[in-house]
């Protein structure tokens, strides 16, 4: 099969990749090998090849994922890459499969989901004896694609391939993307699923992650009464994904709850530190082990408004809005709990775990707070009131969250200034500067004071607040307009912009010079436009 990729003839790495199997060797594989949409009983997966493609091409591959598979970035230039990464071969050891699980979706009962279009390749073992799973999102129809093609179009795996990469540099616990590949084949999609159907280039993401298991992996087991599936497939993840963890029991059981509520907790605070939305918080899209999973109309936050979701699916409801994340991932693992109550028998321990999602929850915020605002601690007696208040501030006008944290950072301690000159360093976070009435003036310069006051009262360097600062909020995040600006130049065949972007989100906290522009504010012809406000589910 040709690629119009320049491509190396010498020989890759990729043949070399060690392939240890452990999910399809230690679980319960359906039996039936028909790739026929069905109801799929007492089975973790089915094995499934992907579906061959005609006109293969790499759009961008990620460098730090490659080493972690121990290959070269010339690997990624291959033929032999791209026709592996979209699913027209298998290597030595490549064992395809999809995995059966079920979900809440907004709230209700959903039923069997799983791997619609995701083809898991195996789990590789690297050279330092760390276990990555690949898994090629977009290759085709599984026997869980329901009543869908099984396919992905450009627009969304742009959107999941740059975001894994940009969340990972954050910080921001999440599944890695190897490669993004077009198939040279055509998806039909109607974006707002109102009748205006397209024609768009379909595309091909490999992700990379320890595990792909979800809530709703657990979920599906006990919905069905499959006690004994459901019991495999715990024992096999504490073994598998919390090897420190000691041999399976229901006392291990609830540490194992305790830590997925405990990293759950540390994946949320990371997204209300960041500003990330990630618009889809069903069970299904809820990873055991608390990585950022499944990007689909995800959104970062503009303007701070703790009830904006990007999702124009749940825009009614917004049980999905930026600051009703914390509840919903407790809502989750109420689910999650549900699910394992069997293989445990008693509530009382599992509500404790819960409680220790909310404790958790709560610490990790003030924690994150603190270091946003370049505090040593914080200081419940005073600061609660501080970002109480800030809260506040930051929704009286439009005001961008990203450039605001940073500009804070530049504050002047200067205590005895006017209203204006204290905001002067700030008026770029401001959408509308002319909009700042002089009461709101005088309450952001009233905010402005007392957190200098506290800086001042705690003997803080200035410029060691600075760095603080600067090394937890972001200068650089994935924009939901840059996004959309990529994605228009990639449908024209044109990646540049992809691969910049890709470079400059693997700094996120660092100035870059001449980069400047990607770390804008939205423009006025974003604020309504499809892709950059208003996303569907749809990919
Ligand atoms: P999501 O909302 O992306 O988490 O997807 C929910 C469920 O729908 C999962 O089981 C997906 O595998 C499935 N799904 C989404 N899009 C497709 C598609 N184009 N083809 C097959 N299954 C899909
Ligand atoms: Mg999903």
């Amino acid at each position: 099969m040709k690629t119009d990729l320049t491509t190396s003839l010498a020989a890759s790495s990729l043949s070399t990749l060690n392939f240890d199997n452990r999910f399809v060797a230690e679980l319960p594989a359906d039996t039936d090998l028909r790739n026929q949409v069905r109801q799929v009983h007492r089975a973790c997966y089915s094995r499934v090849q992907p579906t061959p493609v005609a006109a293969p091409q790499l759009v961008a591959c990620s460098a730090e994922v490659a080493e972690l598979l121990d290959l070269q970035p010339a690997d990624c230039a291959t033929e032999e890459f791209v026709e592996t990464f979209v699913g027209n071969r298998l290597l030595p050891g490549m064992d395809p499969y999809a995995t059966c699980y079920g979900g809440h979706q907004f709230g209700h009962w959903a039923g069997q989901l799983g791997d619609g279009r995701a083809i898991n390749l195996g789990e590789v073992v690297n050279r330092r004896g760390q276990r990555w799973a690949l898994q090629l999102k977009g290759a085709g129809p599984t026997p869980y694609s329901r009543h869908a093609d099984g396919l992905a179009v450009l627009r969304s795996s742009v959107r999941e391939f740059l975001c894994s990469e940009a969340m990972h540099h954050l910080g921001v616990p999440t599944t890695r993307a190897l490669s993004l590949l077009l198939t040279g084949e055509l998806v039909t999609r109607d974006m707002f699923y109102d009748g205006h159907p397209r024609q768009e280039p379909g595309a091909v993401v490999c992700r990379v992650s320890p595990s792909f298991t979800r809530f709703g992996s657990f979920q599906i087991f006990s919905s069905r009464d499959e006690l004994e599936q459901l019991r495999q497939l715990v024992n096999f993840t504490i073994r598998t994904d919390f090897p420190h963890l000691d041999a399976p029991s229901p006392a291990v059981y609830l540490q194992w709850f305790e830590e997925i509520c405990r990293r759950t907790a540390g994946m949320i605070v990371h997204w209300m530190r960041v500003g990330f939305v990630h618009g889809v918080m069903n069970t299904d899209n809820m990873s055991i082990l608390g990585l950022t999973i499944d990007y689909g109309p995800y959104g970062w936050l503009e303007d701070y408004n703790p009830d904006w979701t990007p999702n124009t699916t749940d825009a009614q409801r917004g049980r999905y809005r930026f600051g009703h994340q914390p509840q919903i991932a407790l809502w989750n693992l109420a689910q999650l709990a549900n699910a394992i109550y069997p293989l445990i028998g008693q509530v009382e321990p599992l509500e404790a775990a819960l409680q220790v999602y909310g404790d958790c929850y709560r610490q990790g915020w003030q924690e994150m707070m603190a270091q946003k605002l370049g505090l040593e601690g914080f200081e419940p007696a005073t600061d609660k009131l501080l970002t109480d208040e800030l809260e506040k501030v930051l929704t009286l006008v439009e005001t961008d969250m990203t450039i605001f944290y940073r500009k804070l950072a530049d504050l002047s301690p200067e205590i005895d200034q006017d209203d204006d000159s204290l905001l002067t360093p700030l008026l770029d976070a401001y959408y509308r500067a002319e909009e700042l009435t002089p009461e709101h003036k005088a309450r952001i310069g009233g905010w402005l004071r007392s957190y200098l006051l506290r800086v001042a009262g705690s003997g803080i360097d200035h410029a060691a607040r600075r760095r603080q600062m600067n090394a937890v909020n972001p200068k650089y995040v994935l924009r939901n307009y840059l996004a959309q600006l990529t994605i228009d130049k990639a449908e024209t065949g044109d990646f540049a912009l992809v691969n910049e972007l890709l470079e400059v989100m693997r700094q996120p906290y660092a100035e870059q010079p001449g980069k400047e522009e990607f770390a804008r504010k939205r423009p006025e012809w974003a604020r309504h436009r499809a892709g950059c406000s208003m996303l569907s589910c749809s990919s």
